[in-house]
């Protein structure tokens, strides 16, 4: 059992009731003995500048809690330990209340925090007296661009060592990005073909309904580019690509991965995407519907300036200059507003040398075609046995991929309570995943990719879909 102190700050904000509270929640759900150690002598103090009774904090942890069945002796001590204090993260006098409260050598700290702010708490405390064993938990996005995700790594570590900074990035405790791990390298069946001489591309997907939901404030000087791609997908390709890891820890598979991303350059060999040369195509939604929903145009959404040009769609194509991948475009896709919205990961097979003379039909090519939401698995053959007897049609072998009641942000909290930064982003690895995207960033700041539309409801500009 651990007497650690969790202190979250930006406890009033979204990402702590919908997905810190319920993570934490869910490692008591899970009933596993490991978890409930991190979790039984856990004191967990909530933090804004906003006015919140303790009664009414309290509220917001049970209602977490009991969204994901968190209950028994382990709920209810977090419980009764909690408490919120109202206090500005970036006053150090504030800081000198909120450490009282601390008890023990434990301290994590947990930002749950528009980025603009993490700079300024991080300069904060590192002139302050911590207790030794304190853990810092940072969330994306991780700086503006390679110089000042350096800037603030500088900072982090100059308030504990990089052993105790968590730069969080839940797709990383995703089921899928999991799974894939364990399809890769404990699978005959997948190992010998996870390569260029077998993968003509990748593409790692994650579009959604939702528009913009009020979150004008963050987005609109973010978009799907910097939301989505630089840091959640770009991990998710880091997985995909790596060389076997030795072990599966904090240090060989982080270095594994950080390589695959050390070697990732924008694609660089000719057209990926209809009708343009370019490595990268953008768009923004117009108002349409999205089931029964009707959304207005991302421009006339609250708090939106059309002249950011902010994106709500991206596509780009990278290349990891590697023996295993040269030669593979990945193609790396997140949008808001989709109609029918795509969230895989899907490696699109080489067709075989030689059909035997004969066959007929018209099968695709072969796809294994992982899923986030709900993890699964599924391939997509070519078979035969249909009408014609040697007629070649598709068939697919489908998979749903084992579930488990710790939730993406449990995954993320079971790292950050034990320590373990095994699933989380290493310093240098948030620098380089600015360096990957920063051509693009350029390209599109000097408009040499047109900022195209598409209604929301529907999959993207209709130029895209040939
Ligand atoms: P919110 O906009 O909901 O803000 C969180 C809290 O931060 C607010 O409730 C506010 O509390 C405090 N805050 C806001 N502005 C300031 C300020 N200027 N100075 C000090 N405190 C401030 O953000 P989210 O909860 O959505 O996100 C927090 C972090 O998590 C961000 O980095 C985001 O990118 C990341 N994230 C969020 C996800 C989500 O789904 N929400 C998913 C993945 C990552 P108060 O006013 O009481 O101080």
């Amino acid at each position: 059992m651990t007497n650690a102190t969790l202190i979250i700050l930006g406890a009033t904000g979204d990402l702590t009731k919908r997905l810190l509270l319920p993570g934490i929640g869910s490692l008591i759900a899970g009933g596993e003995q490991a978890d409930l150690d991190l979790v039984e002598g856990l004191t967990v103090i909530g933090s804004g500048r906003s006015e919140l009774g303790d009664g009414e904090w309290r509220d917001t942890v049970t209602t977490a809690f009991d969204g994901v069945k968190a209950s028994g002796a382990a709920a209810d001590a977090i419980l009764e330990r909690t408490k919120y204090l109202q206090a500005d993260s970036t006053s150090a006098d504030d800081w000198k209340r909120l450490l009282k409260e601390v008890d023990g050598d434990e301290l994590v700290v947990y930002f749950a925090l528009p980025p603009a702010v993490v700079f300024k708490v991080a300069e904060v405390l590192k002139d302050l007296d911590l207790p030794k064993r304190t853990v810092l938990a940072v969330e994306k996005p991780f700086g503006t661009d390679a110089d000042s995700a350096a800037e603030l790594n500088e900072t982090l570590r100059s308030v504990v060592p990089e052993d105790q900074i968590h730069r969080v990035d839940h797709f990383l405790g995703q089921r899928a990005t999991l799974a894939m791990l364990a399809l890769r390298f404990d699978n005959r069946l997948f190992n010998p073909i996870w390569n260029a001489d077998d993968v003509e591309r990748v593409e790692i997907v994650y579009d959604e309904r939702l528009g913009l939901e009020g979150r004008a404030g963050y987005y609109d000087s973010a978009g799907a580019l910097k939301d989505m791609l630089q840091s959640h997908l770009l991990q998710v390709l880091s997985v995909v690509a790596t060389e076997a890891p030795s072990a599966v820890d904090a240090v060989d598979l982080r270095e594994a991965t950080a390589a695959a991303l050390r070697a990732t350059r924008v694609w660089e060999h000719g057209p990926v995407f209809p009708n343009t040369d370019a490595p990268s195509r953008r768009a923004r939604y117009t108002a349409g519907d999205v089931g029964d929903k009707h959304l207005p145009s991302y421009v006339e959404e609250d708090g939106v300036d059309p002249e950011r040009k902010t994106e709500t769609l991206a596509e780009v194509a990278l290349e990891v200059r590697t023996a295993r991948w040269a030669g593979v475009p990945f193609v790396l896709r997140s949008g808001k507003a989709v109609g029918a919205p795509r969230d895989e990961i899907v490696l699109r097979l080489r067709p075989v040398r030689h059909r035997p003379d004969g066959q007929t039909g018209d099968a695709g090519r072969e796809r294994i075609v992982i899923g986030f939401k709900p993890p699964r698995l599924s391939l997509e053959l070519t078979a035969g046995g249909g009408s014609m007897p040697f007629g070649l049609e598709s068939g697919d072998v489908s998979a749903t991929l084992p579930k488990s009641p710790v939730t993406e942000y449990g995954e993320v909290m079971r790292g950050v309570l034990g320590n373990d930064p095994t699933l989380s982003v290493r310093g240098d690895v948030a620098e380089q995943c600015w360096r990957i995207v920063q051509p693009i960033l350029d390209a599109w700041g000097k408009d040499e990719v047109p900022l195209e539309d598409y209604p929301a409801g529907s999959d993207g500009p209709a130029s895209w879909s040939a």
